[in-house]
């Protein structure tokens, strides 16, 4: 998109933002409804708006955001919430004309847009890598200034959200800190992390990891040969230990280069699956935005050779079955 149309956009949303919150009745609810569309954006936001708003989130455990089409519930859903909040980046990719039909009754914010330019990979110099949630750092900025939009609306949250979002916050820089003390740990020429879609471009650039996908930045393109035939020789060259696949992602192609590596002599493992654009199920710590950097970051050290315990940073993580790690 042209810088300066982008422009435009966001200070109209910022202008609707500040608009319905003058003048909508609806903002006079006792406590209104925030829709997420990821998880990831939806459950740490829940803890901020803890008794002041309700937080609710579309895609649930395992659900792709960048093919995912909205049924009906969804979009019934989405027209009785006062505000949306989306990642944005074009990561909901399918959703843009709903986004657009409900920018004109309330405000649509996208959560990911709020940080400047400056903090955005841009792989090909023109489209956005949308998965800014995979660097904690970032993450916890990107909650703050969303949360900073939602107080202008309702200015009645502010002391309840100061709160919570310090302790939130404070927990999600733990969660950072443990990343960088662990990935430390691996040994340098190891410092590989192959996984099946492109989703881990802001992870490595926090954590010094050279990142390497199968697929591309979005889950529709297929693998070329060529490609594979890159990774199978990178691994075998660097003795890469593991080549991690993803609970939203399919594994077939991650299959693919496994084999070919284990044909050129290489002992190279299939990771237990990471979290990459959907967290674990709800109730579980894994369902927690900070329970899914922990595994992933615990995941990916010991995969890699590097030292991380098995139950993770809060003793929490689910001990993957035998054969499966
Ligand atoms: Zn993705």
């Amino acid at each position: 998109m042209h810088p300066g149309i982008f422009t435009v956009l966001r200070l109209a949303r910022l202008f609707l933002i500040g608009f319905f919150a003058a003048t909508s009745p609806v903002f006079a609810a006792e406590r209104p409804v925030i829709l997420t569309t990821i998880a990831q954006i939806g459950e740490p936001l829940g803890r901020i708006f803890s008794g002041c708003a309700r937080v609710e989130t579309l895609l649930g455990t395992g659900i792709d955001p960048h093919l995912y089409r909205l049924n009906r519930t969804d979009v019934a859903k989405a027209l009785e919430a006062d505000v949306i909040v989306a990642n944005g980046l074009n990561l909901e990719a399918q959703m843009q004309s709903l986004f657009e039909r409900l920018s004109a009754t309330r405000p649509v914010i996208f959560a990911a847009e709020l940080l400047s330019e400056i903090h955005i990979i841009r792989p090909d110099g023109r489209s956005a890598d949308p998965h800014i949630w995979m660097d904690p750092n970032l993450w916890g900025a990107v909650l703050g200034k969303t949360s900073d939009e939602l107080v202008k609306i309702w200015p009645r949250c502010k002391p309840t959200v100061a709160n919570n979002k310090a302790i939130v916050i404070a927990e999600i820089e733990a969660v950072n800190q443990y990343g960088k003390s662990r990935v430390a740990s691996i040994p340098e020429q190891a410092r590989i992390l192959i996984t099946a879609h492109d989703a881990f471009g802001y992870f490595g650039r926090r954590y010094d990891l050279t990142v390497l996908s199968v697929q591309g930045l979005s889950t529709e393109s297929e693998a070329g040969i060529a490609h594979i035939r890159d990774l199978v020789s990178i691994i075998a060259d660097r003795k890469v230990g593991a080549v991690f696949v993803e609970t939203s992602a399919p594994e077939r192609s991650v299959d693919a280069v496994i084999e070919g590596a284990r044909a050129l002599g290489a002992a190279v493992e299939k990771g237990s699956p990471l979290f990459s654009d959907a967290m674990g199920s709800s109730n579980t710590y894994e369902g927690t935005y900070v329970g899914m950097i922990d595994h992933n970051i615990t995941t990916i050290v010991r995969g890699l050779g590097g030292e991380a315990p098995m139950t993770g940073m809060q003793k929490r993580l689910a001990v993957p079955p035998r054969g499966e790690s």
